[in-house]
């Protein structure tokens, strides 16, 4: 139960068994022409979007968007927490200017407020975070993006923690830049950043953009066209195998349904809640307006979050630590994403109350996993 690396499926796993496949077989230029197709539908865009499968993660996807920006463009980053952050830390590297809008922890930015900067200033893009990592957080991606739509040229969303677990609606929502990561809730090991790109950011991806080698998207771009169309095609060489675990992933996904599996994920998040809750414990996320499907952030009241952390491991349980500044020290966070199930719910909340008792928080044994069975059932 971890934000991510997320535990993997074995189908999954042994996809990416493969002795003998390079970058120029055939059987990987299908894999990335399945994948790349695919990756539209997850992303809730068109034919429109431009499909990216670049090395790395989601630090390498977002560090990629700097391909549509020439120097002195400004951008908006809405940040809701430390990956938030991240945009800034990353423009910071590039000659661009960079304003923040930042939430309390715990909460997210309005959408009101975002629409009062963007009327403020003109912003060559905007950036957010879909579900903030750092403290489970969800930005309302839709209600903003309403209201700014006509008053930014590109809005860019990190959907790390989202894609594959929430509704994610990349043409609906008419977002430029949608991106994730392999090993969240797609549940793929790292090693892929993904993207999709509208055609207004494609269009901006020219030999003036201030982004650099490896991580323009110009140079990654005829390669995702090529290879799309069952062509090989080189700039730098991708996570072969990695692909085929995404096409295996991909392939589960379809069987399941993906909006099965968004109410697979919010189901699992609910008992979780409803044993956290239950047991007194307060949640990261102030509102439930900002649940989110795939992290939950705890606050202890006695306890120690990580040595709950090293008590939970013994008893079969892997959580992971508060990274929040401003809540070091308080809180440790539930993943729930990837292949999760309710029945992981009920273990999650059951191992918690144990280990949490032992620690002298106040539970009483038995009353979160009730809490869950009832949400579940
Ligand atoms: N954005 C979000 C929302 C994340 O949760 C993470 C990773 N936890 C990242 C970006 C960075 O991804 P990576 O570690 O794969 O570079």
């Amino acid at each position: 139960m971890h934000v991510g690396p997320v535990t993997i499926d074995y189908d999954i796993l042994v996809a990416g068994l493969r002795g003998d496949t390079g970058f120029t077989s055939q059987e990987f230029i299908d894999a990335m022409s399945f994948s790349l197709k695919y990756l539209r539908k997850l992303m809730g865009a068109d034919e429109t979007y431009q499909p990216f499968i670049i090395p790395g993660g989601g630090t390498s996807a977002m560090e990629s968007v700097a391909s549509v920006l020439r120097r002195g463009d400004k951008v908006l980053v809405v940040s809701n927490g430390v990956f938030g952050d991240r945009w800034k830390a990353i423009f910071n590297r590039y000659s661009v200017a960079v304003d923040v809008l930042k939430a309390n922890p715990g909460e997210y930015v309005k959408p009101e407020e975002v629409e009062k900067a963007v009327e403020e200033e003109k912003y060559s893009l905007v950036t957010m975070t879909h579900v903030e990592t750092s403290t489970g957080v969800k930005e309302p991606i839709g209600e903003v993006t309403k209201r700014i739509r006509d008053k930014v040229d590109l809005i860019a969303v990190d959907g790390v923690s989202s894609v594959g677990a929430e509704t994610v609606k990349a043409k609906d929502n008419q977002v430029d830049i949608y991106l994730t990561a392999s090993q969240k809730a797609i549940g793929v090991p790292p090693g892929a950043g993904l993207l999709v790109l509208s055609e207004r950011a494609v269009s901006r991806l020219s030999e003036e953009s201030v982004a650099g080698y490896y991580l323009n998207l110009k140079n990654w771009v005829d390669v995702m066209r090529n290879l799309e169309e069952g062509k090989g095609s080189y700039f730098a060489t991708l996570p072969v195998h990695l692909i085929f675990m995404l096409v295996k992933a991909f392939e589960l996904m379809e069987r399941e349904g993906l909006e099965n599996r968004i109410k697979r994920h919010e189901r699992v998040a609910k008992g979780i809640r409803a044993g956290i809750e239950s047991m007194g414990l307060d949640i990261v996320a102030r509102k439930p307006e900002a649940y989110s499907n795939t992290v939950t952030g705890v606050i202890v009241k006695k306890a120690n979050p990580s040595e709950v952390l090293k008590a939970v491991v013994s008893e079969g349980l892997e959580l992971a630590p508060g990274v929040h500044p401003a809540l070091a020290g308080k809180y440790f966070r539930i993943g729930h994403m990837g292949w999760v199930n309710p029945n992981d719910a009920v273990t999650t909340i059951a191992v918690l109350e144990r280990v949490l008792k032992r620690m002298g928080e106040p539970i009483n044994l038995g009353e979160g996993v009730r809490a869950v069975q009832n949400t579940l059932a």
